[in-house]
């Protein structure tokens, strides 16, 4: 079987694993990243810290920001340092470690981590769709097995659809955008206690509510839009955030039959933290083409 590195490269940690592997072929190191040279280095020193083991014939990496999996860029990685000038992490990632690196976008690699583990038990499903609950809120589609990133790249990107209410302000220009009431960001900003204590602050009550009803509206729209097998929440608030949308999508079924059958609740679903859908979906990847870039050493 030949060997996979996935790379999940989130605004603190950096987590890399190689596939198949055991408990030893796993790191987690701070990302601490300042711009995408050091980014680069970052990812490489850390995968290279691995115990020594079988080669990998290729590494995925996900990673916040704009991607273009073609290209092999990414541009808008605040967190990271990394501004609107595409920066090239593929190739600079390719040439230090000589083998194929492909990049995605992490909430859509996230997707197709999910997508391998709920297929696992449940082989029948084809379709999924994930939803980050992270700084921003974005969602990855996976069709009839694949990821979907749609014509322009802009499927399942649902961050500033006028979910909120309409009074909030969004730092994109817009009002009433899911993010600007239910995102990491906001969330931080609207909370003394920051997006953390959204769920355990009494005095987070009505940000929580109005939060909880934009992530239950976004859903419903992503069910209708993409009527999949279930919708997976995911991110830093998703394992408290679930019941309370559940609830919020019973209230919406018990006034409207036909609202229940888009979305039943027993089709949103989280997944454990072990399933680690972040550095195996990484590990998942395909390469944007099957045409160029498959460099010497692997078999074609
Ligand atoms: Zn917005």
């Amino acid at each position: 079987m030949t060997a996979r590195v996935g790379v999940d490269v989130g605004g603190t940690t950096l987590r890399v694993r190689r596939f198949p592997g055991g408990p030893a072929d796993r790191l987690e190191v701070p990302t601490a990243a300042a711009g995408g040279p050091s980014l680069a280095d970052r990812i490489a020193a850390a995968i290279e810290a691995l115990p020594a083991g079988p080669e990998p014939e290729m590494v995925g990496v996900g990673i916040p920001g704009l991607v273009d999996p073609a290209a092999g860029t990414v541009r808008h990685a605040v967190n990271l340092g990394i501004d609107g000038t595409p920066f090239p992490l593929a190739s600079v990632l390719a040439g230090r470690l000589g083998v194929p690196v492909v990049i995605e976008n992490d909430v859509r690699t996230a997707a197709l981590g999910a997508y391998h583990h709920i297929t696992r038990e449940r082989p029948a499903i084809s379709d999924i769709v994930y939803v980050g609950l992270g700084t921003g809120i974005s969602a990855g589609v996976v069709m009839g097995g694949r990821l979907h990133r749609g014509r322009h790249g802009i499927a399942g990107e649902i961050g500033h659809a006028p979910l909120g209410d309409t009074a909030t302000p969004c730092r994109c220009g817009l009002v009433g955008c899911l993010e600007a009431v239910a995102g990491g960001r906001a969330l931080d900003e609207l909370l003394p206690g920051g997006a953390i204590s959204l769920f355990t602050d009494p005095e987070a009550a009505p940000v929580r509510d109005r939060a909880v009803a934009a992530i239950a509206r976004a859903l419903y729209v992503l069910a209708a839009a993409y009527d999949p097998d279930v919708l997976v929440l995911g991110g830093g608030i998703a394992k408290d955030a679930t019941p309370a949308v559940r609830r919020a999508l019973l209230d919406m079924a018990a006034s409207s039959p036909l609202g229940g059958e888009v979305v039943s609740v027993e089709r949103v679903i989280t997944l454990p933290p072990e399933a680690d859908v972040g550095t195996t979906g990484a590990a998942l990847l395909e390469p944007p083409s099957a045409t160029a870039e498959g460099r010497q050493g692997g078999n074609p």
